[in-house]
């Protein structure tokens, strides 16, 4: 059976931007255009390792340690992407991490823009309870 897809997160256009590292770029089927740049793609990446460390930094507010070492991060840009199917965009990142397969659902739902924020971010915090 065809599953009824939200055209906000079926993609009509895909650029990803990967020699000049400006990132990706991805226009809906309702004519929104998405704009991620790299780091904010992997600071967003959907894989179990990058769910853990984020639950990890979420839950450790006390950590003295990160505080004394400020990490130098390089900005991170990519090495290449490629389609997964036609659900799903997967980027090898240039600090070697390519487990993250960005499904375009997920993608629309971190579209970095106002809109996007009300429309797919705020809705899990309100409940009309
Ligand atoms: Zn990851
Ligand atoms: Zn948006």
């Amino acid at each position: 059976m065809p599953i009824a897809q939200d055209t906000r997160k079926k993609p009509l256009s895909i650029k990803v931007h990967v020699s000049t590292g400006e990132g990706v770029e991805i226009t809906w089927s309702d004519m929104h255009t998405s704009r991620y740049d790299f780091p904010y793609l992997r600071d967003h990446c959907p894989c179990a390792l990058c769910n853990d460390e984020r639950e990890k930094k979420a839950k450790g507010g006390t950590g003295a340690s990160s505080a004394l070492l400020p990490m130098y991060k390089p900005r991170v840009t990519a090495k290449s992407a490629n389609a997964v199917g036609n659900y799903a965009l997967q980027i090898q990142f240039s600090d070697s991490h390519a487990t993250g397969i960005f499904s375009f659902e997920h993608l629309r739902e971190i579209c970095p823009c106002q809109a996007c924020a009300r429309d797919f971010r705020a809705a899990t915090e309100e409940t009309t309870a």
